[in-house]
């Protein structure tokens, strides 16, 4: 995933995208946190990042809108054909292929 994208995920989850400021690289040019040496952002290739992101779209009360999405705008899957279902929720629940699908909804406006 590219930086864009993970922008516009820690976006939506309401937090900083931390960027080294010029005067000193230990801290976050906009919200002053003191950066380590490592990337200072969510990468969304882990458990943590997709749980955060998963949570945080119950938190807003969209959970159900996004997997009515994914179902029916995304996977124009008919909901009797558990085994499709089934299907859908093993590539959902997957931490690398979950948050890319949380960008595509924010991008279609389905999340905001
Ligand atoms: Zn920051």
């Amino acid at each position: 995933m590219d930086d864009k994208s993970k922008q516009v995920l820690t976006t939506f989850l309401g937090e900083c995208w931390h960027e080294r400021s010029d005067n000193s690289i230990a801290l976050c040019a906009k919200c002053s946190k003191i950066l380590g040496t490592d990337d200072p952002n969510r990468t969304f290739d882990t458990w943590e990042d997709f749980g955060v992101l998963k949570n945080k779209i119950v938190e807003i009360g969209e959970w159900d809108k996004f997997i009515e999405w994914l179902i029916i705008g995304r996977y124009n899957i008919n909901p009797v054909n558990l085994f499709e279902v089934a299907d859908l929720f093993s590539s959902v629940l997957n931490k690398f292929q979950g948050p890319l699908l949380v960008l595509e909804a924010i991008k279609e406006g389905v999340l905001k």
